[in-house]
């Protein structure tokens, strides 16, 4: 069976015919295509096209594909167990081997997700101040919980709307959103509610709306206003967290969290999630403290050591200059060769490996607002461009992209070379 085929079945059966968003290709229009492999840099479709991947599952894949290593590790767990519901000793080398490199993460809960981390950190960081209030930024992500899935209301600064049907305004009246990057309507909003505020959720970087870095400046107005008025800082660190830095956001910048969560690459691949922090503040959590949260499949063994051997080798071999140079190779590969084509309003916004492709501003994108408005239209154009050349970006113009290790040189030029003939073709 073709995608094609595939696609319709699945839409009998699957709301949209995926599991999440957007997969379904709902944002750059046409079918999805259905993958069976992957090795590498590359996916292999159903119909045996090869595609090199530049989506890498969202973020978890730093080493791209099945490393060698890393599947060694899964097959060799896998005959010894896949779940105990017990204690075991694998989720215990992952906690310390964090610990010992992190030092804002003295303790840490594994869950099987970023969204259950945040929102498992937010009870955290409520219990540990008696306030209800979080608040949150317009641009970032932090996953599907109630709680966050709002957007900046219209009217007075602070409010904030459901970004989803089912989320009633009784659930979110104790989120607060802010536009990012203004340090004025922060200062003012602590000044009015710093004191009923639990905890300030940040992605450092945020990456799930196009990728807005961030001014340093803002980020550490954001941690002297909430020590100031006795908020938790949360950097949620699920896309950035072993991505960008080993540590993280919070090592590039020295700015450090009261409460982190990580989620992507910390399972090397499978589904696993976490909160970490300060041991006073972890320690509320069950059974240690009142603060209850549990989970049936947490801390699973194949995802364990899949995550402890991602980590270590991201420890041990530091890839993270090598992969900044080839996204930078790439992404003004890819700029040059559309201004060759005639197309001049391209750039690329590029931070480590994490990428987004953009139409030209004037200035610097930190906020959702200043995003050009023809976007998604551009973006979609070439995403199918590239498709047809056997180039899978991830399917949405507001999505980052990734480069893992296994993107060697040669690759990024066949990407290269694959663009130059996509850029002449018409479709
Ligand atoms: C992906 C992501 C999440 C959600 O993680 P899931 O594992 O998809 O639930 C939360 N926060 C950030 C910053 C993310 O990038």
């Amino acid at each position: 069976m073709n995608s094609e085929e595939l696609f319709l079945r699945s839409k009998k059966v699957v709301p949209g015919g995926v599991h999440s968003p957007v997969r379904s290709f709902a944002s750059v229009g046409g079918t999805p295509v259905f993958f069976s492999e992957a090795s590498g840099a590359y996916l292999k479709s159903v119909e045996g096209k090869e595609y090199i991947d530049y989506c890498l599952s969202f973020g978890p894949l730093l080493f791209g594909h099945r490393h060698p290593e890393i599947q060694e590790v899964v097959e060799d767990t896998v005959r010894k167990a896949w779940s105990f519901g017990a204690c075991e000793p694998y989720s215990l080398e992952l906690a310390e081997f964090i610990t010992n490199r992190i030092p804002w993460v003295e303790k840490i809960r594994f869950v099987n997700s970023g969204t259950e981390a945040v929102m498992s950190a937010l009870r955290v960081a409520r219990a540990a101040t008696g306030r209800s209030k979080i608040l949150k930024f317009d641009g970032c992500y932090h996953g599907h919980l109630d709680q966050l899935l709002v957007k900046a209301g219209s009217g007075l600064a602070g409010l904030s709307s459901s970004d989803s049907k089912g989320i009633g305004p009784e659930i979110i009246q104790n989120t607060l959103v802010l536009p990012l990057d203004d340090e004025i309507a922060l200062e003012e909003l602590f000044l009015k509610q710093g004191n009923e505020i639990a905890c300030l959720a940040i992605e450092p970087i945020p990456a799930n709306y196009g990728l807005l870095p961030q001014r340093t400046e803002f980020l550490k107005k954001c941690r002297e206003l909430t020590t100031k008025y006795g908020v938790l800082l949360l950097f949620d660190e699920v896309i950035s967290g072993f991505r960008v830095s080993f540590q993280g956001m919070a090592g590039l910048t020295g700015i450090t969290p009261d409460l982190v969560c990580y989620g992507k690459i910390i399972g090397g691949g499978f589904p696993v999630g976490a909160y970490a922090g300060k041991k006073d503040l972890m320690d509320l959590v069950a059974p240690s403290g009142p603060v209850y949260q549990a989970g049936t499949l947490s801390a699973n063994p194949i995802g364990m050591r899949a995550g402890l051997k991602t980590l270590t080798k991201a420890w041990n071999e530091n890839p993270y200059p090598d992969l900044e140079s080839k996204t930078k190779q790439l992404t003004s590969g890819i700029v040059k060769l559309l201004a060759d084509s005639g197309d001049e309003g391209w750039e690329a916004v590029t931070f480590g490996s994490l990428y987004w492709l953009k139409g030209k501003t004037k200035e610097s994108v930190r906020t959702i607002a200043d995003i050009p408005t023809d976007h998604k239209t551009k973006f979609s154009i070439f995403f199918h461009k590239l498709l047809d050349q056997g180039v899978y970006l991830a399917p949405s113009g507001y999505e980052v992209g990734f480069l893992s290790t296994a993107h060697t040189n040669e690759i990024i030029e066949t990407t290269l070379s694959k663009t130059k003939q996509a850029l002449q073709k018409k479709i």
